[in-house]
């Protein structure tokens, strides 16, 4: 059947009733919306890092800066390779995750509107209420949600 996107008014083709945007405006809805998900999971895989980095501190044969000795004989430094290397593999985990965030925020920035890049900040980054983004902008409840789907749909043509 064809409806007509709640955000963007465009038409688009769907089998699904319930389905109320075209599959551009779902996708940049979905993804603005993983960015608190994506945050936590940052800060989580940080809480591991330094509980990897306190842990080393009371092995003999990682030092400091995490750079393994030479004392390969000892049963321990497989232990000690296998943590770097775990740790290592977090570490690149950490940085997808925070290129995503990144990606997000530069797609925010893109918006040329201040009312509009604020909404979206504000909702989706900073994770107000949409009670307090009324405030905020200093805008009623009913015209705050018109910026914020003309802000999606702006999104949603940039991608
Ligand atoms: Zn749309």
């Amino acid at each position: 059947m064809t409806k007509n996107c709640l955000i963007c008014e465009n038409d688009f083709h769907t089998e699904y009733k319930h389905h109320k945007y075209c599959a551009k405006c779902q996708e940049i809805k979905y993804e603005l919306k993983q960015y608190a998900g994506l945050k936590k999971e940052v800060k989580q895989l940080e809480a591991l890092s330094t509980e990897f980095y306190d842990s080393l501190g009371s092995s003999p044969y990682i030092d400091a800066s995490g750079i393994r000795t030479n004392q390969i004989s000892d049963p321990t430094a497989v232990y000690a390779d296998q943590a770097l290397k775990m740790h290592r593999q977090l570490l690149k985990k950490k940085g997808a995750l925070v290129s995503r965030l990144k990606n997000i925020e530069a797609l925010v920035d893109k918006l040329e509107d201040s009312n509009e890049r604020q909404i979206i900040r504000e909702y989706y980054i900073n994770g107000k209420t949409w009670e307090e983004i009324c405030v905020i902008i200093n805008y009623a409840w009913a015209h705050t949600h018109r910026l914020h789907k003309s802000a999606l749909k702006k999104l949603s043509q940039q991608i």
